[in-house]
């Protein structure tokens, strides 16, 4: 093939959210596109995922994505209504803040997006074990090779292309190889998470109790603040919670390329004194 021809290819390292929604994009634009990335295979059904908030504007792109663009919907909450509210567990009073009932978003799971959109793509552009470790560019600056080791068998590989896209999520190790000067800018504040599964007891005292101190749960999210902190609670489909406990709190010192740490049964306990404290009976709960 000449090299007018020849279609161009990218290299994404990274096969999360942003990478493979940036190779159903590249793919649809005319490019050859391979994902490099260090995990050794697809999440499926991976019980940490959170819950991920769309937009109008995404859910229309991938919607775009799907031959049935109603499978976005198999998948998803829509999202409302957005509530704030001030709890002051002291005095035993809920003040609503704000109330957005115009809020347009769907709510999905974490895992249940990536499956979605990696479905929609060709799997043999995956190098699923892959660790990224360096690019270098030719001297024309027309070309990128990079080199990637194989978890498994410790072998090296180059792959070349025309364009590296860094998809390799918050503590990128391509950005620090580009822009080793970018630092990153802690927020300030620190948050407990998960998912609470209820599909085995959905008519349980804690689901009922739950759902009349948060009634836009099922169609909406529920923001409640306190000094210093505030959480989020909102339904996710297929009979599970998402919440989310936000903190501001000096920066925690985290292990290698983290964004997550582990917590010892101490650290657990002292969230669960602070909760009865701070927060409504059935968020404790
Ligand atoms: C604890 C926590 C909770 C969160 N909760 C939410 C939430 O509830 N809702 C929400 O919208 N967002 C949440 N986020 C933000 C979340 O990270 C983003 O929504 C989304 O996952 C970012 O996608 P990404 O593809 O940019 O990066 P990431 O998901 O971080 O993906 C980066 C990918 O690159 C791969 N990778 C990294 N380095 C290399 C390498 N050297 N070689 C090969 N592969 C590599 C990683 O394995 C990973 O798959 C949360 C983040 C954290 C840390």
């Amino acid at each position: 093939m000449s090299e007018r021809m020849r279609k161009p290819k990218a290299i994404i390292v990274g096969g999360s959210i942003a990478g493979i929604s940036c190779a159903k994009a590249l793919i649809l634009a005319g490019w050859d596109v391979v994902v490099i990335e260090k995990t050794r295979g697809p999440p499926t059904g991976n019980p940490t995922g959170a819950g991920i908030a769309l937009h109008p504007l995404s859910q229309k792109i991938v919607k775009s994505w799907l031959h049935q663009p109603d499978l976005l919907h198999n998948i998803t909450l829509p999202l409302t209504i957005d509530q704030n509210r001030a709890v002051d567990r002291e005095k035993n009073i809920c003040r609503v803040l704000a109330r957005d009932e115009n809020f347009n978003y769907l709510q999905a799971h974490w895992t249940d997006l990536h499956s979605l959109i990696y479905n929609t793509l060709p799997p043999e552009i995956f190098f699923w074990g892959h660790l990224y470790l360096t690019f270098c560019i030719s001297h024309d600056k027309s070309t990128v090779t990079v080199k990637a080791k194989n978890l498994k068998t410790d072998e090296v590989i180059d792959i070349a292309g025309d364009l590296l896209v860094a998809a390799d999520g918050s503590r990128s190790s391509v950005r620090q190889t580009f822009l080793p000067d970018s630092k990153l800018r802690y927020t300030g504040y620190c948050a407990w998470r998960g998912v609470f599964d209820f599909s085995e007891n959905e008519n349980s005292e804690t689901i009922q109790g739950i759902r009349k101190a948060y009634p836009t749960l099922g169609n909406g999210v529920h923001m409640d603040l306190a000094s210093g902190t505030y959480t989020v609670l909102d339904e996710l489909m297929y009979k599970r919670l998402n919440w989310i406990w936000f903190i501001s709190q000096p920066e925690l010192q985290l292990k290698g390329d983290s964004a997550t740490m582990k917590v010892s049964s101490d650290m657990i306990k002292k969230m669960h004194q602070e909760a009865e404290k701070i927060w409504v009976p059935e968020f404790e709960e």
